[in-house]
């Protein structure tokens, strides 16, 4: 499996709109964070977590080629708001584009995008062709499991995904439930942590370092940065196995023992 980091930022983005802060003036490239996603592929099968904003930018940049499922954490516009970019991939698969998230992110979704999942044929050509599909449990993705893991992220649930050898979990302060069998033996953990200070969303390093110690992956990379962690500075005072991500950074995954024969 090859992860592709698309973004690492957090909902602004770094560097955020008018901050003249050493984060946002800095030249170090792994500084420059669009909204966060990931593009995981394995035999030849595409998957995008999450469709920002900065999802049409995203693509080109990285010449995605195709778009076989985009898994949703959950409705708020920083994960989202790229969606109606899908029509690229509409256009080029000819088929409509699988979307797996939540039941209440599928609901906000509708009332967000009314235009998408509407039956109005005058304006099939100027919207994206997706199906959407309720998470309700495990479900298999070309040969792998995927477990979902619901997590509180202030009023709303965000929903991470075991997916074989990797999981991804962003935006949340707590993990919903606490069995362990669901996010052990991880080779790589993405978690998305904002900042060092505490928030009431979302994780901070402490609190981030603090779950690392029972989940115990091999190796974790944190994403949803925001300018207040510097690249090099923060990443001198983390463990050796835990690093921030960056924008373009690629890690290939053994995904093979992990395959479920007959399984899609
Ligand atoms: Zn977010
Ligand atoms: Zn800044
Ligand atoms: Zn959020």
């Amino acid at each position: 499996m090859r992860i592709t980091f698309l973004g690492t930022g957090t909902s602004m983005g770094v560097p955020a709109i008018g901050c003249t802060c050493e984060t946002c003036q800095s030249e170090d490239a792994r500084d420059k964070r669009l909204r966060s996603s990931v593009w995981l592929t394995w035999d030849g099968f595409h998957v995008v977590i999450d469709a920002g904003p900065d999802f049409r930018l995203q693509a080109l940049t990285h010449r995605i080629p195709r778009v076989d499922v985009i898994l949703l954490t959950h409705a708020h516009a920083d994960h989202v708001f790229g969606l109606d970019d899908v029509r690229g991939f509409n256009f080029v698969q000819r088929e409509a584009i699988p979307v797996l998230a939540s039941e209440e992110t599928l609901r906000r979704l509708c009332a967000m995008f009314g235009y998408m999942f509407q039956a109005d044929p005058y304006d099939a050509a100027s919207r994206p062709r997706l199906r959407a599909f309720s998470v309700e449990g495990p479900f298999y993705l070309h040969g792998l499991e995927v477990v979902p893991i619901p997590a509180v992220h202030g009023a709303v649930l965000s929903l991470g995904y075991r997916i074989g050898p990797i999981a991804y979990l962003t935006d949340f302060k707590t993990l919903l439930s606490v069995d362990k069998s669901c996010l052990s033996g991880l080779e790589v953990l993405i978690l998305g942590v904002l900042r060092k200070r505490p928030h009431p969303t979302h994780l901070s390093v402490d609190e981030a370092l603090d779950l690392l110690e029972w989940i115990r992956p091999r190796m974790t990379y944190f994403i949803h940065i925001s300018h207040e962690m510097k690249h090099d500075v923060t990443s001198r005072e983390l463990p050796s196995n835990v690093h921030l991500a960056w924008d373009g950074l690629v890690l290939d995954v053994d995904h093979e023992p992990w395959r479920c024969q007959g399984k899609s």
